[in-house]
C-alpha cells in the first residue's frame, strides 16, 4: 500500500498489564497500595458543574503553586503534566534537539529509547557497571542530552547525589534530566543541585509515592528559563493537558503531607521486611531504595517464577532483555500482600530441593 511509506511508524512502549479480577495479587506496575489522601476523594465529590463546562487553567497555576511552595522553588521553575510520561514526552522533545546522541544506561525505564525512536533523537546506551550503578566517567563525552533515573528503574539502585554533581559537573553544555519517579521512597533528590545548574531538570511523579496513578500527575522543576523552553513546547502541542479534577485532586495530596509520609513509610517498612524473607529464601537483588525489588533466585529462573506466580493470580514483572532476564521486578505492596507472594514462593522455592 502507497499510503503506509508515508506513515510515521514506530515499535511503542509496552506498559505492564492491568488485569481485572477481584482476588488478584498486584505487583507488576509499582502503584501505590494504599488509597489517596481522604482529601483527594473530597475535593473531587466538591466540584461544581461549571467546573467541568469549563476549560481548566492552561497555566495550572493552582497546582504548580502549591508544589513551588513545597518544594521551596518559584512557580515558575514547575512544570505539570499527565503523568510523568508526558513532561517527560515534552522533555525530550524540547530539551534533546542535537545531532549528537543522547545518553541513558543500557538498563533503565524502557520508554526512553521509544521517545528517542519517535522523535528522532540519536542516543547512545552507557553501560551500568556489574552492581547496576552508573559510572558518572562514561558520561564525559560529547552528547545531545542525558536522562537517567534516580534510584533507577527496573533495579531500584539509588546514586549518591555526588555521582549526580559528577555528571553535571562535566556537561555543562547539555540538559541533564534526573527522573525521579521512586526518590520518596529513599533515593536523594537533585533539586539540591538546582541553583548550581541551571541545566538541570528533575522530573517527579504522583503515580507512586503519592498513590495516584490513575490520576496522571507529573511534574518537572528546573531553571526558570528551562521551564519556560518546556512551556513554550507543551503550548505548540495542547494547551490543556490537565483536566480540573486532576487540577483539584492533585492539589488537594500535596497539601495533605501528613498523610502521604505515613503511606510512604509503610511501604518502606514492608520493603525491608520482604528483602529479608526473599533472602532467606534464596533470592539476591541490589538494595533497593524504591517501591520494589529487582531479585533472582539462585536456582529458580526468573521466568519460571513469574509464570508460576502468574498461574497464582500473583502479577509480578519479568523483562525478557539482556543482562536482566534472569530478574523478577516485584512491586511492594500491603503486608497481607507480600506474605500472599512469600508463603507461595516458600512452597515453590521448596519444591525443587
Ligand atoms: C512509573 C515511571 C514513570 C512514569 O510514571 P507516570 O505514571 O507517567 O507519572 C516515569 N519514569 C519512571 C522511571 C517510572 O518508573
Amino acid at each position: 500500500m502507497k499510503w503506509e511509506d508515508k506513515v510515521r511508524r514506530v515499535v511503542p512502549y509496552v506498559p505492564g498489564e492491568q488485569p481485572i479480577g477481584e482476588r488478584l495479587i498486584k505487583l507488576n506496575t509499582n502503584e501505590c497500595p494504599y488509597p489517596p489522601s481522604p482529601r483527594v476523594m473530597e475535593a473531587v465529590k466538591s466540584m461544581s458543574e461549571s467546573e467541568l463546562r469549563l476549560y481548566p487553567d492552561p497555566e495550572v497555576g493552582q497546582l504548580r503553586q502549591v508544589l513551588a511552595d513545597y518544594y521551596g522553588v518559584k512557580k515558575e521553575q514547575v512544570f505539570v503534566g499527565v503523568g510523568s510520561d508526558d513532561v517527560l514526552a515534552n522533555a525530550f522533545l524540547t530539551f534533546f534537539h542535537s545531532d549528537k546522541p543522547i545518553l541513558f544506561p543500557d538498563i533503565t525505564y524502557s520508554f526512553y529509547d521509544v521517545w528517542a525512536e519517535l522523535f528522532h533523537i540519536p542516543y547512545e546506551r552507557i553501560p551500568l557497571d556489574e552492581n547496576f550503578h552508573l559510572c558518572a566517567g562514561d558520561y564525559q563525552k560529547e552528547n545531545g542530552g542525558i536522562i537517567f533515573p534516580n534510584p533507577n528503574a527496573p533495579t531500584g539502585v539509588a546514586e549518591e547525589l555526588s555521582v549526580i554533581r559528577e555528571i553535571l559537573k562535566s556537561n555543562r553544555e547539555s540538559v541533564v534530566i534526573v527522573d525521579e519517579a521512586y526518590v520518596d521512597f529513599g533515593g536523594k533528590s537533585a533539586l539540591s543541585l538546582l541553583e548550581e545548574y541551571d541545566n538541570l531538570l528533575v522530573v517527579q511523579t504522583f503515580s507512586k509515592s503519592r498513590a495516584m496513578a490513575g490520576a496522571r500527575i507529573g511534574f518537572a522543576i528546573g531553571n526558570e528559563k528551562l521551564i519556560g523552553y518546556l512551556n513554550d513546547v507543551k503550548f505548540s502541542f495542547n494547551s490543556y493537558t490537565m483536566s480540573r479534577p486532576a487540577i483539584a485532586m492533585g492539589v488537594a495530596c500535596v497539601e495533605d503531607d501528613a498523610y502521604f509520609k505515613e503511606i510512604v513509610d509503610k511501604v518502606v517498612k514492608t520493603r525491608e521486611r520482604t528483602k529479608k524473607e526473599l533472602k532467606s529464601l534464596g533470592f539476591s537483588f541490589p538494595d533497593s531504595r524504591s517501591n520494589f525489588i529487582f531479585a533472582r533466585h539462585e536456582r529458580i529462573s526468573a521466568k519460571e517464577l513469574f509464570e508460576a506466580c502468574r498461574k497464582e493470580q500473583i502479577y509480578v514483572r519479568y523483562f525478557a532483555k539482556e543482562r536482566i532476564d534472569n530478574y523478577l521486578r516485584i512491586s511492594i505492596g500491603t503486608d497481607e500482600e507480600m506474605d500472599i507472594l512469600l508463603n507461595f514462593l516458600r512452597n515453590y522455592t521448596r519444591k525443587g530441593c
